[in-house]
């Protein structure tokens, strides 16, 4: 088992609950990272004790050099360190919970340092996945989801034989305004989006959960993550977040993964694979919920949905720039500069309108998320 671990997002939602997790089974945390909040960190720190500290943002190391004067951590800050932290020499597992692009350079420093990821920035995997998945396959280096459909789905693989995968079905809670129709979710406000009817996230995939984002690029990150084709992966809202998502075999057998909606089940194993040990979560009782629901999603509503595919068939830097333009739209609609149905617009032109070229190296990543930003930027009252 595992006895150290390095986080990078410590004081996100996925951050604050892999620290409870590590702290209930004794997991020495050796480096933190966040990307502002500099007071959270530093009090995080005091309990901790982490050979590491980092602010991803630049311009606030002064005040994390003032804040975390005395408790003998070294201090970092940037992308440098990120990726210091990424590859820290007394970490024997990496947590990268950063939230978006800017995790694919340190996901790639991990594994060129051979350290195991568990890796809840779906964004890496969207944007850069040809290049970190033959890093990794390269490197030797394991790759453990943290998002709960795909932890579901490597759950529901264990001890089966992988190429009699048929299909996996992904599971959707259908965000906040399931059922609702496109003249329905034109006014939608910013308070409005940030509701979310199960999970308790951050405010960017908060937003990726209410448009479908989040489900578009968690489709991308499977067919990375398990190696499928579009057509093996089924999309089924259902509404209760219980079940996580399912697998089916060439006899037809679904096996699937079922628990509370909490984070913390899919981080704790990711980060004690493959062990099961009691979790700091509540037990699922199927009698107090009794009912499971499954439907078809809305995809004419929900075009973000609809981008993802898309550019996933599309192939080669599409994906990366449906990921770039959301982040950039998503942005837009927190500042509350375009309306809710506008992120979906802007994802759909981005990737009809820029050429989709294959991806060598993290600067051609790095080239195409610039285009669709730059894209977003000029197009926001498209
Ligand atoms: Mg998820």
């Amino acid at each position: 088992m595992m006895t150290s671990v390095a986080i990078l997002g410590s004081t996100g939602s996925i951050g604050t609950q892999a620290i409870e997790v590590a702290q209930m089974h004794h997991l020495r945390v050796t480096a933190l990272a966040a990307n502002t909040r500099v007071d959270a960190l530093v009090q995080q720190a005091r309990i901790l004790r982490p050979e590491l500290l980092c602010i991803a943002d630049e311009a606030r190391y002064p005040a994390l050099k003032e804040a975390a004067a005395g408790l003998g951590c070294r201090l970092l800050a940037g992308m440098e360190g990120l990726c210091e932290i990424a590859a820290h020499q007394s970490s024997e597992i990496l947590l990268n919970s950063v939230v978006g692009m800017v995790g694919l350079r340190p996901t790639l420093t991990a594994i060129e340092a051979k350290k195991p990821i568990a890796l809840a920035n779906k964004e890496t995997l969207v944007a850069g996945g040809a290049i970190v998945m033959d890093a990794a396959a390269k490197n030797n280096v394991p790759i453990y989801p943290v998002d709960s459909e795909h932890s579901a789905i490597f759950q529901c693989l264990q001890g089966n034989r992988r190429k009699q995968l048929k299909k996996i079905i992904l599971t959707a809670s259908g965000g906040p305004f399931f059922g609702k129709k496109k003249d329905e979710l034109e006014s939608i406000t910013v308070e409005q989006a940030l509701q979310h009817p199960n999970w308790s996230m951050g405010n960017k995939i908060t937003i990726d959960s209410a448009t479908l984002m989040n489900k578009g690029l968690e489709f991308i990150e499977a067919r990375w993550l398990f190696d499928l084709t579009p057509d093996q992966i089924e999309i089924v809202v259902h509404r209760q977040s219980v079940l996580h998502s399912a697998v089916v075999y060439e006899d037809e057998s679904m096996i699937g993964q079922m628990g509370v909606p909490d984070m913390k089940i899919p981080i704790q194993y990711a980060l004690l694979y493959p062990e099961r040990l009691s979790c700091p979560t509540k037990p699922l009782s199927l009698t107090d919920y009794g009912t499971l629901t499954f439907a078809k999603p809305d995809f004419e509503t929900f075009d973000c949905l609809t981008a993802c595919i898309r550019a996933s068939e599309m192939g080669g830097s599409s994906p990366c720039i449906a990921n770039g333009a959301n982040e950039a739209a998503v942005a837009a609609f927190l500042a509350r500069k375009i309306p809710f149905l506008q992120i979906g617009k802007l994802v759909n032109a981005a990737i009809d309108t820029l050429p989709s070229e294959t991806l060598h190296c993290y600067e051609d990543v790095e080239r195409a998320d610039r285009m669709a930003r730059e894209f977003v930027a000029e197009h926001l009252t498209m």
